[in-house]
């Protein structure tokens, strides 16, 4: 008897080939699952960004010798700042990317402001207007394009589905 579970391993009487390698290769992994819980490997795994692997060693390695806690606080110390890095890196990737993607959509657009005709190449997509102060105008323009009717819509829609109002105004005005 070894410490290998692999080792271990012996057909069973009227267990089929395929049965049999079936537990070989699941001891041979469980074997290999142990073996890697060094401080070596787990670093090296830490290093490399493959934090939930890790953590599984990290786990199964205390549960099996929790006299190596020390150890384990190290690596894990060392996975929490390596965490953060790629995380920085990563951010700073993508921050990247999105500026150099929109100087690209930038640079062939020609859409231009509908009030005062500027370009509005670096704009949002949908965007009509250069700035706060066109797009008010704009609005400005719009309402004087539509009539007044002096009252509110609001106080209209009130009457019709109240006929009391209605029936006071009436009174009112007699
Ligand atoms: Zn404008």
């Amino acid at each position: 008897m070894t410490g290998k579970a692999v080792d271990n391993i012996k057909p069973l009487p009227g267990e089929s080939y395929d049965a049999f390698m079936g537990r070989a290769m699941k001891a041979a992994f469980a074997d290999l699952f142990v073996d890697q819980q060094n401080e070596e490997h787990v670093r090296s795994r830490i290093k490399r960004g493959d934090f939930s692997y890790a953590i599984r060693l990290m786990k199964d390695w205390f549960r099996r010798k929790p006299k190596d806690i020390e150890v384990l606080r190290g690596l894990k110390a060392y996975l929490i700042q390596r965490r953060a890095e790629l995380r920085l890196a990563k951010a700073a990737y993508a921050r990247t990317l999105r500026k150099n993607r929109r100087a690209k959509r930038a640079a062939s657009d020609t859409r231009v402001c509908v009030v005062c005709g500027k370009s509005i190449a670096h704009k949002r997509a949908g965007a009509e207007t250069c700035s706060p102060k066109c797009r008010v105008k704009k609005c400005r323009d719009n309402e004087s394009l539509t009539p007044k009717t002096g009252r509110s819509d609001k106080s209209r829609v009130m009457e019709a589905h109240n006929p009391i109002l209605a029936v006071a105004k009436t009174v009112e005005s007699q």
